[in-house]
């Protein structure tokens, strides 16, 4: 699998699949979040809600149509939030594995990935980067590229150092 890195608004981006950064309950939020369902439209939440009527748990990953974005799905993570006390790192990691299980099942080749975690969830940004990173260098999965995507040039920049 091929790991890049772009530097933009995920929701513009020409994939088969966009990860969310959502919450537990899945019906909508800050950040990632409220730009995938505001760019994307009232398809996601309606697919939130009759596919996830109790949401989704921390560390896990699930799929809704992308609705009015250039994606065919949204694969939602809830990545740890750590000023709720959750400093679980496996929890990150878990995040981006089964986010690729979900895509190999979609049979999407090439999805887009933000820094789960790394906003409001306050997760350190550096280890936000690395965790990703890691899951990808070892994953047993059909997606061809797993790019992540930065809103912010330091951001890329960060990126671009840890990829090396
Ligand atoms: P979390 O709640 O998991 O911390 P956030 O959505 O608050 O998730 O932030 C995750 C990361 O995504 C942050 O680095 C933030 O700057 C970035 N981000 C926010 N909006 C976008 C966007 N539209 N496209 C790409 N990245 C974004």
């Amino acid at each position: 699998m091929e790991v890049t890195a772009v530097q933009g608004d995920i929701t513009r981006q020409q994939v088969d699949a966009v990860v969310n950064a959502a919450n537990h309950r899945m019906r909508g939020g800050g950040g990632v979040d409220g730009a995938i369902h505001r760019a994307g439209g009232r398809a996601i939440l309606d697919d939130c809600i009759r596919r996830f009527p109790d949401g989704l748990a921390t560390g896990d990953a699930g799929w809704t149509t992308a609705g009015d974005l250039p994606a065919a799905w949204v694969i939602h993570v809830v990545g740890p939030n750590r000023h709720a006390g959750q400093t679980d790192r496996g929890l990150l990691l878990s995040c981006y594995s089964r986010a690729l299980e979900v895509a190999d099942e979609l049979g999407a080749r090439i999805v887009a990935f933000p820094l789960v975690s790394a906003g409001v969830y306050g997760w350190p940004k550096d280890d936000a980067i690395a965790a990703p990173l890691e899951v990808f260098r070892s994953a047993m999965t059909a997606v061809e590229e797993a790019r992540l995507v930065a809103f912010d040039a330091p951001t890329y920049e960060l990126i671009r150092e840890a990829l090396g």
